[in-house]
């Protein structure tokens, strides 16, 4: 058996070792150039590599190929390996067909590092041996070569999705799902759908398939299809018989005898949170996990950072860094989340935004927008007149400062720029690590003063 591996990422190195360790015969291409550290475990494994190019002739020898999710299914490689009919899967498809573990896959447009993270610091903390993997930390594959874990969580993104094919999670979870990457489904928004859908293919009665009930894409699609497992929905909006729902300010969990879970007592704020809780709790209790285990879980997560996280407070001003919301979808939430008037500061390359989503929030609560990128032209078009006052920079200290005179004590400056970073930073860790250096810069200032 010949597998090539295309992708000299975490995932990618994950799985030639792992093929490797099965006795497969083990080639890795990748077009752009490795890690000392990759290339290093790849020389001690003796699994020969290329980097800087494809060679097609070797790629082309493969039985099979598992592709680093990056790799669009346009590339000329790619479709020459479709013609000659060589299999191309995902290292989740190729990981999971060696473990005896019971998976537990996380997918949506948002939220899914933030219920994975969650999901499995509660298993954890309950004392299940559980890993953590997919597009998180170490390779699932690698992981799969000592396979000592009797649960896996996974974050799941639609590219592994659409190279999996017997993949069988026992609980799948599909958070939400609104239009983000359709450059890469042909601009056609069913493809992106269909291809979130398919966490669900495998399922069986045996297995549970938990999801948010008010996202219309997943409301509409659930009419059509048939999942043959257990369905368990989360709603914000209604009580459930079964799965999850908010009550007033409470989350009731109803699978086994119920248990109610007060949003203050949860570790991460915003509605959108309360739908990633709901789900995590939901897998806790189907896995038969006590009430007070949850709870003492809870107190102790801790989320990654960029997402809704404090940045520090001066002179009363409130700093929260949303970096990682690069969509409009996840302003809406962030936006909803703030009790006080906020001081917005967004913008960096746009992916097609339609800010209407959020023009009613906008209105409401944010008092001031502050305009970060090389090109803000279309958040100035469509919020000029709209909010009272607007400033354009492009440069995070600036912004900072900006902020910083724009509120009053008690309000809230807030970085949840709806865009991608890449016009002014690396990536939006970059962003965000800026964003609160600067913070900090600041207030260390004003106390000199
Ligand atoms: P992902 O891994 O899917 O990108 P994250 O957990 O990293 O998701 O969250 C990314 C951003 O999406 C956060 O900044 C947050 O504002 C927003 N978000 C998180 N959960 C949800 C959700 N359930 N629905 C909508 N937006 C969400």
């Amino acid at each position: 058996m010949k597998v090539v591996i295309l992708g000299g990422g975490e995932s990618g190195v994950g799985a030639a070792l792992l093929a490797k360790h099965k006795g497969m015969e083990v080639f890795l291409s990748d077009k752009g150039s490795l890690s000392d550290k990759y290339k290093q475990i790849l020389v001690e494994n003796a699994i020969p590599y290329e980097e800087g190019q494809h060679t097609e002739s070797l790629v082309l020898e493969a039985d099979e190929v598992i592709k680093s999710p990056g790799i669009p299914d346009k590339a000329p490689l790619i479709q020459a390996l479709v013609q000659k009919g060589i299999t191309i899967i995902s290292e989740i498809e190729f990981a999971s067909r060696y473990t005896k573990a019971k998976l537990i896959a996380i997918t949506g447009s948002n939220g899914k590092t933030t219920t994975t993270l969650l999901t499995y610091h509660l298993l954890k903390s309950a004392g299940l041996k559980v890993g953590l993997a997919g597009n998180i930390g170490e390779s699932f594959a690698k992981q799969v070569i000592a396979d000592t874990f009797d649960y896996y969580v996974l974050e799941i993104s639609s590219f592994q999705l659409d190279n999996s094919y017997e993949f069988h999670p026992h609980i799948a979870i599909l958070l939400n799902i609104t239009p983000d990457h359709l450059d890469r489904y042909e601009y056609t928004f069913q493809k992106y759908i269909d291809s979130k859908f398919r966490i669900a293919r495998k399922l069986a009665k045996e297995d549970y398939f938990i999801y948010y009930k008010e996202n219309p894409p997943i409301e509409k699609e659930l009419a059509v299809r048939n999942i043959p497992a257990m369905l368990l929905p989360v709603s914000l909006e209604s009580e459930v018989q079964t799965g999850a729902y908010l009550s007033n300010d409470t989350l009731v969990i109803r699978t086994g005898s119920p248990i109610r879970i007060a949003l203050d007592e949860l570790p991460v704020q915003g509605k959108h949170n309360a739908i990633n809780s709901m789900a995590a709790i939901l897998t806790c209790r189907i896995l038969d996990i006590e009430e007070v285990a949850i709870k003492a879980g809870l107190k102790t997560f801790q989320n990654a950072p960029h997402r809704l996280e404090k940045a520090g407070e001066i002179n009363g001003v409130t700093f929260i860094n949303d970096s990682k919301a690069t969509n409009v979808d996840s302003v809406f939430y962030a936006l909803e989340s703030m009790k006080q008037p906020v001081v917005l500061i967004a913008g960096g390359i746009d992916k097609g935004n339609d800010y209407t989503q959020i023009e009613e929030l906008v209105n409401q609560k944010v008092k001031a927008l502050v305009c970060l990128g090389k090109d803000n032209s279309k958040l100035l078009a469509f919020f000029r007149g709209k909010v009272p006052i607007i400033q354009e920079t492009a440069y995070i200290r600036e912004a900072v400062q900006m902020g910083l005179q724009l509120a009053k004590p008690g309000e809230v400056v807030l970085l949840s720029p709806a865009c991608a970073s890449f016009d002014l930073f690396k990536n939006y860790e970059d962003r965000g690590t800026q964003f609160k250096q600067a913070v900090s810069d600041l207030k260390n200032l004003k106390l000199q003063d």
